[in-house]
């Protein structure tokens, strides 16, 4: 029997891994693979259908980000997208020290951060003294929801003379402000959009990464993912606000279970909450799966290895924590629920 995420999303508190795909979405792109699945690079009639309506969703994509629609090229998603402005670059790329995995990799310098997670401004103040950098500062953490002063850096590294990129991957969708960057970089999939899209948002891009192709202007090569792209524009489109109610439900229980609540002294998204219990994550996820209750010990990209936090190591902290994120319908019942029932079980067990 196929799982139906639109009504078991009510347990699903994954949302910053990936997030369940709403019915206008599904049904913005099987209409699209049923009716402009031709390739939009193809002059014949249907494929320009096909390009136009991927024009029309990009013209979408740039309303809902604030920019021209020139501004967006479409990529497979954030890694590539990172990879894309950072990898080629001709300035010294530094970054904060909680960055994602796609952006640390390509980082020859680390911005320290405070304990509470947000980065250290004299730091970066002092660093872009010496020499103008390409700097990348996430919009906001995927593990910890901790919001990075990313207007001040912004003004920072222009005075500087050198480039800001923000991965805003876990931002959009989340938070309603528009940011200012040379380079934003973003994912479908964080919002109820499709696995495999993205979108690099740069008035002026870097060289291209992926050559070889005339797509995007000459931008990044390789056949436009139609269908992806439709649905991309459907979910930023339809996206609700997130409020922290039902996060902050969370985080009150958990505190009464002697969880520590990790960037709580923090900008946060709303819609995140990590919190160390004195049992460790694992072993909470796992209980938390058997009731049909769906946390993540971390991000996904680290989960399935023994590793640290990169993040929590560059705050000061040590272990294992449980990762609640959030919709914007998603209720915290049923975590409180599991989490009593698992929590007198990991008691027990001790005794
Ligand atoms: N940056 C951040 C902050 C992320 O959370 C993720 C996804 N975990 C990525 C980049 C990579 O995105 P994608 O899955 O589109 O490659």
């Amino acid at each position: 029997m196929e799982r139906n995420w639109v009504s078991c999303g009510q347990m699903y508190y994954d949302h910053n891994a990936t997030s369940p795909i709403p019915p206008n979405v599904r049904a913005a792109v099987e209409h699209a693979m049923a009716a402009t699945w031709a390739n939009p690079s193809s002059p014949h009639r249907p494929g320009q259908t096909a390009a136009s309506a991927v024009q029309q969703a990009r013209a979408t994509i740039a309303r809902c980000m604030g920019t021209e629609p020139g501004s967006v090229t479409f990529t497979s998603g954030a890694t590539e997208a990172n990879a894309w402005v950072l990898a080629g670059s001709t300035l010294p790329v530094i970054a904060s020290a909680t960055e994602h995995p796609s952006v640390l990799a390509w980082a020859e310098e680390l911005i320290p951060v405070h304990p509470n997670g947000t980065i250290d401004l004299e730091w970066l103040e002092k660093r872009l003294r010496d020499q103008p950098a390409l700097v990348s500062v996430m919009a906001a953490n995927n593990e910890t929801g901790v919001i990075q002063p990313t207007d001040t850096v912004y003004n920072m590294v222009k005075e500087s003379g050198g480039r800001f990129h923000c991965d805003a991957t876990q931002w959009v969708g989340r938070m309603e402000s528009k940011l200012s960057a040379d380079y934003i970089t973003l994912s479908a999939h964080k919002f109820g959009g499709p696995r495999g899209i993205g979108a690099l948002i740069s008035a002026d891009p870097p060289d291209p990464y992926l050559r070889g192709g005339a797509q995007e202007r000459g931008r990044r090569g390789g056949t436009l993912n139609g269908p992806g792209i439709i649905g991309f524009a459907a979910a930023i489109e339809g996206l609700q606000t997130i409020l922290p109610t039902e996060r902050d439900r969370l985080a009150a229980f958990c505190r009464t279970r002697g969880a520590i609540e990790i960037g709580a002294e923090a900008p946060r998204l709303p819609n995140t909450l990590c919190a160390l219990f004195e049992h460790p994550g694992d072993l909470i996820v796992a209980g938390l799966d058997l009731e049909g209750v769906y946390a993540s010990t971390g991000s996904a990209c680290s989960s399935g290895s023994a590793q640290e936090s990169h993040v929590l190591t560059a705050m000061g902290l040590k272990g294992a924590p449980v990762r609640f994120s959030f919709g914007a319908d998603t209720p915290a019942g049923p975590a409180i629920d599991a989490l009593t029932l698992v929590l007198a079980r990991l008691e027990d067990a001790c005794v």
